[in-house]
């Protein structure tokens, strides 16, 4: 039986909207999110962890609270959050429920990045006209229908890092292109109604060129997609992240999400587009601090009413984690605060730096407030043994795993562009 949350006293905002100079509209949304993460997320959490099922439900609620449309621009009929109102939001989901706020980024990026972000880079007048009447079609199909979309972009080679063109490839052909390729952990596998597709548009003969990426919305029931294999991870166990394999599947030029050419320019110019993977984990670094405090003054539902506050050792433990997240919280509001189009050399720096230690101190707080809350406290008839595991999952998750954070902030603090070496 999981822990009644509507009991928990501990859902104050994560950034009180006074002292972090919200807006009230800001606040608003905010605040929409965290009563719905504990309202609707948390009690179907623990169900969806155990048997690694995807909680469609969630996402026909989230239809439902407009929250499917956040990020839709308002010209197109959404609520047209911008960056750092939709990290917020999502952080105060990723505390109910990580694989439902880890999903709904893969939702929402593909209309924050054919929103807000395409908004904020250079196109030519024609390629800017054909974009709008594209995403129009695709926002209508969420505005209206509750259309839920994905993102699967990893294939298990360098390029999902960034590194090299991807596999996955689009041929084009008369009114659209054949791809071909797969996908490995493609969250909201079986359950999205279009996969937003990283892909490499490649004539015949021509090199693959990183440049020449697509982001396509491929239709989960076009002839040639197949979602294989199965899903049976330590953490994040409801995004059922299996395998997409596309096998000369056409999709037609209406499907593009970004105009040719406007993905490399978004990854160059727009970097910060690649932080939207932590709200989750920030969540998640709430939420393990939440239950500690919780559990020690022996109110956690679920639990023995017994206090654990009066030993020393638990103050200490609970005073470090304390500063381990407001450390956290106010770096990554920073990077979060100050994301734009061509940001500068710090900017870019502080959002490794943000994504980095969200990741790692998500976890490192989880397993501090196991440790301290003692055997009981990690049985799973409580929260606190998932949010372990899904916390675990952050650093490894591309384009910005903790260790490729930290191989760009060496590099980039110690190198200026195009500097070597060499004598
Ligand atoms: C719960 C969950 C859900 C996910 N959902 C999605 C999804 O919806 N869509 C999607 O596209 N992906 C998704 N991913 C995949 C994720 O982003 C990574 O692609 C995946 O975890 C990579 O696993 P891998 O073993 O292939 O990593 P590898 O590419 O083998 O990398 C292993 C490690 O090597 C390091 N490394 C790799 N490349 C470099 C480099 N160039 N420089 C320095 N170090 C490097 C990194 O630290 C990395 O962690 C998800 C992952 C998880 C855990």
């Amino acid at each position: 039986m999981q822990a009644d949350f509507d009991s928990l006293d501990t859902d104050a905002p994560i950034f009180a909207p006074g002292a972090f100079r919200l807006s009230d509209r800001e606040a608003d949304l905010i605040a929409k999110a965290r009563r719905f993460g504990r309202r609707v997320l948390a009690p179907r959490a623990a169900s969806h962890d155990r048997d690694a099922t995807f909680p469609i439900e969630n996402f026909r609620d989230m239809h439902d609270e407009g929250l499917l449309s956040i990020c839709v621009p308002r010209e197109h009929g959404g609520t047209g959050a911008d960056f750092k109102t939709y990290c917020l939001a999502a952080a105060e989901l990723g505390r109910y429920c990580g694989s439902t706020a880890l999903s709904w980024n893969m939702h929402v990026c593909s209309t924050l990045w054919s929103g807000a972000l395409a908004d904020d880079l250079e196109m030519s007048a024609a390629d800017r006209d054909a974009h709008r009447a594209r995403r129009d079609m695709h926002y209508r199909r969420i505005l209206d229908n509750g259309a839920i979309y994905s993102q699967p972009f990893s294939e298990g080679g360098a390029a999902a890092a960034g590194g090299v063109a991807f596999g996955t490839e689009a041929r084009p052909v008369d009114g659209g292109f054949l791809v071909k390729g797969r996908k490995i952990f493609a969250s909201l596998s079986g359950a999205a109604d279009y996969y937003g597709v990283l892909c490499t548009e490649r004539r015949e003969g021509e090199a693959a060129s990183r440049r020449n990426t697509l982001y396509l919305a491929i239709p989960a029931g076009a002839t040639g997609v197949r979602v294989a294999g199965d899903w049976d991870p330590l953490g994040m166990r409801a995004t059922v992240s299996r395998t997409l394999v596309l096998s000369d599947v056409f999709v037609p030029e209406s499907e593009m999400l970004l105009p040719r050419g406007v993905y490399f320019l978004a990854a160059t110019r727009w970097p910060h587009m690649f932080l939207t993977l932590s709200p989750t984990y920030l969540g998640l670094a709430q939420a393990a601090y939440d239950f500690t405090v919780a559990y020690l003054r022996g109110e956690m539902p679920g639990a023995l009413s017994v206090k654990r506050r009066m030993f020393p050792t638990k103050q200490i433990a609970v005073a470090e984690m304390h500063i381990q997240l407001e450390q956290t919280k106010a770096l990554w509001f920073q990077a979060v605060s100050e994301a734009c189009a061509n940001p500068s050399k710090q900017q870019i720096l502080r959002a490794y730096a943000a994504q980095f230690s969200v990741m790692e101190n998500a976890h490192a707080i989880a397993a501090k407030a196991i440790r301290t809350c003692g055997g009981q406290a990690m049985l799973k008839n409580l929260a606190l043994e998932r949010i372990y595991r899904d916390s675990r999952c952050g650093s490894l998750m591309l384009p910005w795993t903790a260790e490729i954070c930290l191989d760009r902030i060496g590099r980039e603090a110690l190198y200026e562009t195009g500097e070597t070496d060499e004598q």
